[in-house]
């Protein structure tokens, strides 16, 4: 036991010192856990504080305001819990960032440096069992937090935040620390180390300003829990990782980045599958395969495609009944001699993508421009029965696209009721990212929830 004690010593020590720097009146330096002070049987060996599963937690006595948190982490499968600051005893006050590396868990939007419920992620970063580094910094109104030395949150709060039910107390001021374990698997914690920082440090921390919350659309859906996510964005048009990172903390809308793959595209081969992954495992995005014209399947293997988070197609480039190469945004590769049967070609060709290995349709239901001003004619009822019962068929998720505005309510509302799964895709062609604009107002208009929206099938990479 004689090991055990010594921990305890550093830590307090450690506590002591860094709240003695924090706070003007002189607090307590002891960690209590759930009210009583920490006891040794809480430490393993190696400066580690364990907290075992069921609504544990490991709170400061003193007051911090502005700070930098460092520590490292480690969680077991399923563990899931948070660190809140600027909180009060009860837990009640204050933000919280989420520690949860499960991928299997169904709340699959509020991972691991989330600050929950106004900038919630859908990346994770880190596999179970595995040390990592978080580090969060409050300086004035700024909040950032680091994983592995990596921003993944900066946030700015803004004069009036909007927040509902039950997070009206989410707001910076001053509070203590506290390490919760909300579930049933141990977190580990080991080398916490708090720093005081001056509030105007907040001033030079990251180039992402303060939203108007009170007309922005993003936070609403953070603070309702819907997740979060542009599961169709592209590095197009000049748009670097290192630029789609930063927007995507300015607006709080998270990024899948998807490399267009197949023959005269960016990625042509297994190898260049395998360099996109290495260049971007480390990145905060979601990352997705775009596969192109209809050969893509023998031009990767499986093994390869199974590295993105998902994969998705659209029925944009096909060849006709003529059997003539067509592009269909393309109009000098559109031959078009009877718009009915050019229609019923389209359905059909688009059950045939829908019934490749894909998981998501996307850009759906375009029409060619000679035909799209008449888009509710051409869509009759049979051909959407036709082409959600394709969807369903296969277990395939439907996009709702930001480029074209597609598809219309009556086709989103006939796939929700038979149980097809949505994504929201910008399909940027330009930096210009999407802000979700037509998705949101099919959310509102459709009743979207988070359990109609589809699941990415989230790969780790250790
Ligand atoms: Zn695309």
């Amino acid at each position: 036991m004689k090991n055990t004690r010594i921990v305890v010593k550093q830590l307090a020590f450690l506590l002591v010192a860094v709240l003695f720097a924090a706070c003007s009146s002189a607090p307590e330096g002891a960690l209590t856990l759930n009210g009583q002070t920490l006891s040794p049987d809480w430490f393993a060996a190696g400066n580690t504080l364990t907290i075992p599963g069921g609504e544990q937690y490991v709170q400061t006595k003193g007051k911090f305001k502005n700070f930098e948190l460092a520590m490292q982490l480690r969680t077991q499968p399923e563990a899931k819990g948070y660190i809140a600051f600027h909180t009060d005893k009860e837990l009640v006050k204050g933000y919280k960032v989420a520690i949860n590396n499960d991928i299997n868990d169904p709340i699959w939007w509020k991972m691991t440096g989330s600050l929950l419920s106004v900038r919630n992620l859908t990346k994770v970063f880190i596999p179970n069992n595995t040390w990592f580094d978080m580090r969060i910094r409050v300086a004035g109104q700024h909040i950032a937090v680091y994983i592995n030395n990596e921003p993944v949150v900066e946030y700015v709060e803004p004069t009036q935040p909007y927040r509902i039910a039950p997070n009206e107390q989410t707001r910076l001021s001053e509070g203590i620390l506290a390490f919760v374990n909300t579930g049933n698997q141990p977190i580990e914690f080991r080398n916490i180390q708090a720093t005081a920082l001056p509030e105007e440090a907040g001033n030079e921390s990251f180039p992402v300003v303060a939203l108007d919350e009170q007309t922005d659309p993003i936070i609403r859906l953070h603070q309702e829990d819907f997740p979060v996510l542009d599961y169709h964005v592209h590095l197009k048009g000049g748009l670097t990782k290192e630029r789609a990172a930063q927007q995507s903390r300015q607006t709080g809308i998270n990024y899948a980045i998807a490399p267009n793959c197949g023959i005269g595209f960016p990625v042509t081969k297994d190898e260049d599958i395998y360099n996109f992954i290495d260049s971007m495992h480390t990145q905060p995005f979601i990352l997705a395969m775009q596969a192109e014209g209809r050969e893509w399947l023998t031009t990767f293997s499986e093994k390869a495609r199974n590295q993105f988070d998902y994969v998705f197609s659209d029925a944009l480039t096909f060849h006709d009944n003529k059997n003539r190469r067509t592009r269909l945004w393309i109009n000098d590769e559109v031959w078009i001699d009877n718009e009915q049967q050019y229609m019923d070609m389209i359905v059909d060709k688009s059950c045939g993508v829908i019934a490749e290995p894909i998981d998501i349709f996307v850009n759906p239901t375009f029409l060619p421009e000679q035909m799209n001003d008449r888009y509710d004619e051409f869509w009759t009822d049979a051909r959407i029965q036709k082409f959600v019962d394709a969807l369903v068929k296969h277990g395939k998720a439907l996009e709702i696209n930001e480029l074209y505005r597609i598809p219309g309510k009556r086709i989103i509302m006939k796939a929700k009721e038979a149980g097809v799964k949505f994504t929201f895709g910008s399909n940027n062609v330009t930096p210009d990212v999407s802000d979700l604009s037509y998705s949101l107002q099919m959310k509102k208009e459709c009743d979207l929830k988070p359990e109609n929206m589809y699941k990415p099938k989230i790969k780790v990479f250790k």
